[in-house]
């Protein structure tokens, strides 16, 4: 029987990111205050449909909004990590990691009453030093890395990178992926930006889009007898009328497939049965 698992992961980073790239004018942190505005919309539409869902939320978030983050949680929602600032790991030291990871962690512990097993990175960019780090503090998974579109696999300790020698992968790790992809995020599709790096054009036609998503999951089910397809919003962004139109339709679509919805930890418990590794008999 096939089983074809959807994780809707909605990444409720509020303010974090514009005080975390220094653009903390009022417009600025207007853009990311809307994202309260989203999940309210976000959590009556899940609710609506009964579907369960995974949330990471940086410890900044959790600190500042604790009331939006107590309704997810009472939901019935996963609370996922996703730093306490939204800097990204790759541009912090081991120290400052482990402080972000520890800070965010009580933080959550604080609503849900235990400690986050799944981890995503904020700007999806993880260190040399963060699986490590991840595996010390008992995460059980982690969603930051972009190696297959549909299966889960064991995140990769030590791999090699020389510019002038070839490519060597590390010794996989008892720390399961749950892998992402920029056009299954609507970030980019959707949001507009000028930075110093130049310009994210985004605001694309919804519907568009909602064609990529629904082929994405098409795809999987044709070719896939299990697998796990893993979308990613921000409330801020799919949270505006057009968009939350296309995640209706988007769910319709799913649903009327035979898509199974499940949070993030429960896929991943499930893809440890799936998988050969370090402890695929967990
Ligand atoms: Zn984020």
């Amino acid at each position: 029987m096939p089983r074809h698992i959807v994780c809707l992961t909605f990444d409720f980073d509020v303010v974090s990111i514009p005080i975390a790239r220094g653009q903390t004018t009022p417009t600025a942190l207007s853009r990311g205050e809307f994202g309260l505005v989203g999940a309210d919309r976000l959590l009556d539409l899940l609710a609506a449909r009964g579907l369960p869902a995974t949330w990471f939320i940086p410890g900044h978030t959790l600190e500042s909004f604790p009331a939006p983050c107590a309704r997810i949680h009472a939901a019935g929602h996963e609370i996922g990590h996703h730093g306490w600032t939204h800097r990204q790991p790759a541009a912090l030291s081991p120290a400052e990691e482990e402080q972000e990871l520890l800070r965010a962690n009580l933080a959550i512990e604080a609503v849900t009453g235990q400690k986050a097993r799944g981890y995503r990175s904020p700007a999806w960019n993880i260190s040399a030093a963060t699986l490590d780090l991840l595996i010390t503090h008992g995460f059980s998974y982690d969603s930051s890395m972009m190696g297959h579109d549909y299966l889960p696999y064991f995140a990769r300790r030590g791999d090699q990178a020389p510019l002038l020698d070839p490519f060597v992968f590390g010794a996989p790790t008892d720390l399961l992926e749950m892998p992402i992809s920029w056009s299954l995020d609507d970030y980019p599709h959707f949001e507009y930006g000028v930075t110093q790096a130049g310009i994210l054009p985004g605001l694309s036609a919804a519907g568009g889009v909602l064609q990529n998503w629904i082929d994405d999951f098409d795809y999987m089910a044709e070719t896939h007898d299990w697998g796990v397809i893993t979308y990613t919003f921000h409330p801020f962004v799919i949270g505006r009328g057009h968009r939350m139109k296309i995640l209706a339709r988007l769910l319709d679509h799913l649903s009327a497939k035979g898509a199974i919805f499940m949070t993030m930890e429960a896929a991943a418990a499930e893809a440890r049965t799936h998988l050969t590794g370090p402890t695929s008999d967990a």
